[in-house]
């Protein structure tokens, strides 16, 4: 029976069914299936996907192997084609897929609008790159000899993604693997599901041809993830692309690594945001709220830690405090909220971890951020605390860099505060984890900003802005735990989705063998150096 609480909610979204899609053609699963809850609304469930098993997984792979030729042996501009569709129709729905995005993993409506964009600009970008993807012309040393080189398609790439991002990353991914010329198998994460078929979806309504893209459903560990990696050994996968954790990301490299193959591996950070005495702290303040509080702290760029000059950290440390204690909370389909829901359980727990983490370590709490539960709710807020998994803000004071909290990535909304004196201190401790994604500085002296730029391992630097927010075009990635230097975005991608082919033409009819039949150049004598300076009287 309802309670007259529940009676009086608006009835719940319809469900997603969703199915497995590959040799061109949708799949019936009879095995597990897995549902996919709204995480601002228990209640709602958004998708119910099918828990793939491993012969599924082969199955995808053998079918894209099989469109793998013609895919390739279509002409790119033509390939590229399929992006313009793709952009005219994710233009077009970019609401109502937004919404989507907020209501499946809970991201506040301006980001999830931001996200889509994220998948229109590449796809955008890439549609041109169909009429260059440009090899060289390139001199040889004989004569009627010509050389070239040539971008290859890899063959068929696996895709396996995490849901903080569900559109934007395998957008990344997705659009330059297909564009080069390679078919794709792709596992989304299992926190957006739906998402993941919304996106399939516009691209069979763009017009790409069966089988070229499939998609297929389920977990990680035992499950549809890792049986799509066992392709790789099994010979049926040509590369894995893959964003998520360090420690799969390392798993996944294993497996790559000794088949010989080179993976992309966009992985976690502990990204630093560093502040010196000179830094407009307003500015600054405003950057490490955006790049520690933005999607509750669950983006990979996210700061870690906020490494301040002990000059102004008193200051810092109020305004923080001040503006943190006034962050709106709630519903994400609200476009006032700061921040939503944490997309699952697992980063909530992980959350309420670093708290405990903290305290052993020596920190001290300045705010003390905890799950948000019914009664218990902070000014503003706007969600339903018994249907949705809401964290509120929390500081870290006296963090130290060896501390385990300022080593380890939290995916949840919080700040670690690290006290240095002066640029030498702030570069050592923003270089002082084994991650490198991201990382920002904000000071007026150019000097301080030129040094940063040389010296810090981070993969993407910002000077007098947050950690977060890549565009379309640049590349995308880390060093260190933060991935194996792979990049995504820009033209720097095509390198991960193709191989160089160098091709030699000899029209000279005859058997010319380079370095040998080359035409000695006259050496120099050494009486010629002496001419070149009249000798000194
Ligand atoms: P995760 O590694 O647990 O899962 C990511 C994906 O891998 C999911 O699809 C999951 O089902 C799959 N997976 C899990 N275990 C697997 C296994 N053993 N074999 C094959 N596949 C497996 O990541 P998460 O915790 O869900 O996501 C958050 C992490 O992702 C954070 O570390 C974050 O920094 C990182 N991330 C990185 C980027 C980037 O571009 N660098 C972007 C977004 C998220």
């Amino acid at each position: 029976m309802q309670t007259r609480e529940q009676s009086a909610r608006p009835p719940l979204p319809h469900t997603l069914l969703l199915g497995n899609f590959y040799a061109g053609i949708a799949q019936v699963s009879s095995g597990a299936t897995f549902e996919r809850r709204n995480p601002a609304q228990h209640q709602d469930v958004v998708s119910i996907a099918p828990e793939s098993t491993a012969q599924e997984l082969r199955s995808a792979c053998v079918a894209a192997r099989e469109a793998a030729t013609a895919w390739a042996r279509t002409p790119a501009p033509q390939r590229a084609e399929v992006l313009g569709r793709l952009v005219f129709l994710l233009t077009r729905d970019k609401e109502s897929l937004a919404r989507f995005v907020a209501r499946e993993v809970g991201k506040p409506i301006r980001e999830a609008r931001g996200s889509v964009q994220e998948a229109i600009d590449t796809a955008v970008f890439f549609q041109s790159e169909g009429r260059r993807l440009y090899g060289q012309t390139v001199p040889s040393e004989l004569n009627e000899k010509e050389l070239f080189t040539y971008r290859r398609p890899l063959g068929v790439v696996g895709v396996i993604t995490a849901g903080n991002f569900p559109l934007a990353v395998p957008s990344w991914k997705i659009i330059p693997a297909l564009l080069c010329g390679n078919t794709v198998v792709w596992k989304p994460s299992d926190d957006a599901p739906g998402t993941a078929w919304l996106f399939f979806r516009a691209w069979q309504r763009a017009g790409l041809p069966p089988g070229v893209l499939s998609i297929v459903f389920g977990g990680g560990k035992d499950a549809a993830g890792q049986f799509l990696v066992d392709q790789v050994d099994a010979g049926l996968l040509n590369k894995i692309s893959f964003t998520g954790s360090t420690a799969v990301g390392r798993k996944i490299g294993e497996v790559c690594g000794r088949n010989l193959q080179q993976p992309s591996l966009e992985l976690g950070g502990k990204n630093p945001l560093v502040i010196l005495a000179d830094a407009d702290l307003d500015l600054a303040v405003d950057g490490s709220l955006w790049a520690a509080f933005g999607t509750a702290g669950q983006r990979c760029t996210s700061a870690g830690n906020i490494i301040v000059d002990r000059r102004v950290l008193p200051t810092v440390r109020e305004k923080l405090l001040r503006r943190a204690r006034a962050l709106r909370i709630g519903d994400p389909s609200n476009s006032e909220v700061d921040y939503g829901p944490m997309i699952n359980q697992r980063f909530m727990e992980g959350f309420t971890q670093q708290r405990a983490t903290g305290l052993d370590g020596g920190a001290e709490l300045l705010l003390d951020g905890r799950r948000i539960l019914p009664g218990d709710e902070p000014e503003g807020f706007s969600g339903d605390a018994a249907q949705g998994l809401y964290a509120a803000p929390r500081i870290f004071d006296k963090v130290k860099m060896d501390m385990r909290i300022a080593q380890e990535e939290c995916f949840g909304p919080t700040i670690n505060l690290v006290e240095v004196d002066g640029m030498d201190e702030a570069m050592a401790a923003a270089n002082g984890t084994p991650y490198g994604l991201s990382s920002a500085l904000y000071t007026r002296d150019a000097r301080a900003m030129l040094r940063f730029k040389e010296e810090i391992g981070a993969g993407m630097t910002s000077i007098n802005n947050s950690t977060t927010g890549a565009e379309a075009h640049l590349p995308f990635g880390g060093n260190g735990w933060s991935g194996n230097g792979t990049r995504e975005s820009g033209i720097w991608v095509l390198d991960a989705y193709t191989r160089w082919q160098a091709v030699n033409v000899d029209l000279s009819g005859k058997l010319q063998k380079a370095q040998i039949d080359v035409a000695p150049s006259a050496r120099p004598e050494a009486d010629d150096f002496e001419a070149i300076l009249p000798p000194a009287r």
